[in-house]
């Protein structure tokens, strides 16, 4: 491990002061995932700027009923805050199928949104990789992709954004809240990730002097019409091979308003407003979910070993559809652990 700085920020104006006067200095939350990307020789930054005491750990109820998740909220608190159990439980639930309970104590909600990609490759700094090296070319294409992308993908990389919170807020429209030295802004969650394209290296549209400070999210919360529904190859502690996020309006049998997001497929949570259009207006039923389904996965390609993952995507969108509109929601643990 090379040899780096610290310095601890007191306030949200000092620490985008410091990320500005150094361009290789990152911001360190839990440390869940940049500590891992350090020890491996794949982050290398020459100093650390500790976040965690900054004033962003509330979870505040604002005008027009939504919420607001400070970027420090660890995603325990999160999961188990009574505000989002009871009006955003698609959230809940996605966090608790994330990681495991240690894990989830020290991560961050700002943290989470710009955890990396888990392609082996990317980790291993003796294997070509574009988004660890630009221009290197990419180890996964011609490799070992059983766990790689199926939509979205470029010729310079086939990675899955990891996360399993990230999809429930692409689903329930969140805003994220940013702030740099040029002021604040917002981002939509849609806007947030990228696709790979020809930069791979770019993960998300927030700058690199930037600091995450809050996520927002809207008065609709799904909460008794949905499902996060996980598919992977242990039943804890594994990533997505694919997972599916649901919300829906419904009355009586018929879908006014459908949302639906898969996870572990594509570079950036994978949401699609004509397969959501489909279903508005529809009777719940296995061939209305079937053909939603296939809407949203009709541009998926395969590689050598991850082929699976299309007719995987399909089922398990058609069964959370299914969950959400019977509001028979996977479930999730929900005995908390201190
Ligand atoms: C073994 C293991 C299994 C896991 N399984 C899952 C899983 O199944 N599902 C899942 O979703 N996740 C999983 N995770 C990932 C985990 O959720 C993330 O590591 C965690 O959410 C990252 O949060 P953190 O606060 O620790 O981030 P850190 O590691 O501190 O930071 C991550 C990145 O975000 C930046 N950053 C942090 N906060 C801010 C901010 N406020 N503004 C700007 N930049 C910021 C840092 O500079 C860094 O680049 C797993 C992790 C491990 C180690
Ligand atoms: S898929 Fe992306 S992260 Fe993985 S080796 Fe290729 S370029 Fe690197």
């Amino acid at each position: 491990m090379i040899n780096f700085g610290y310095a601890r920020a007191n306030d949200v104006a000092e620490a985008v002061r410091l990320i500005a006067a150094d361009p290789t200095a990152k911001f360190i939350a839990g440390g869940t995932n940049l500590v891992d990307l350090m020890k491996e020789d794949v982050e290398r930054p020459t100093s650390l700027i500790d976040i965690t005491r900054l004033p962003l750990t509330k979870v505040e109820e604002i005008p027009g009923g939504g919420l607001r998740i400070g970027a420090l909220v660890p995603n325990s608190d999160l999961a188990y805050h009574p505000l989002i159990a009871q009006r955003y439980p698609m959230l809940a639930s996605a966090i608790l199928a994330g990681a495991s309970a240690q894990l989830r104590n020290m991560a961050s909600t700002g943290g989470n949104l710009l955890q990396r990609t888990r392609c082996a490759y990317f980790y291993d700094t003796v294997t070509p990789c574009n988004k660890r090296e630009p221009g290197s070319g990419c180890s996964a294409i011609n490799g070992t992709n059983r766990g790689h992308a199926i939509l979205g993908t470029s010729e310079a990389c086939i990675a899955v954004h990891p996360s399993d919170m990230c999809i429930a807020l692409r689903v329930l429209d969140a805003t994220v809240h940013v702030a740099g030295p040029s002021g604040e802004r917002t981002i939509a969650m849609a806007d947030f990730h990228r696709l790979p394209g020809d930069t791979p290296q770019r993960d998300t549209n927030l700058r690199r002097d930037e600091i995450i400070t809050a996520v927002e999210l809207p008065a609709q919360g799904f909460a008794k019409n949905y499902t996060y529904l996980k598919i992977r190859d242990r039943l804890s502690y594994a990533f997505a091979l694919v997972s599916v996020a649901v919300g829906m309006e419904m009355d009586g049998n018929t879908i006014r308003q459908a949302r639906f997001a898969l996870g572990g497929v594509a570079h950036k949570p994978w949401r699609d407003s004509s397969a959501e259009a489909a279903l508005n207006g529809q009777t719940a039923s296995p061939e209305a979910f079937r053909r939603a389904a296939n809407a949203l996965l009709r541009d998926a390609r395969g590689y050598a070993h991850n082929t699976f993952k299309i007719e995987l995507a399909r089922r398990a969108t058609i069964r959370a559809l299914n969950q959400a509109a019977h509001a028979t929601p996977q479930s999730q643990s929900n005995k908390k652990i201190v």
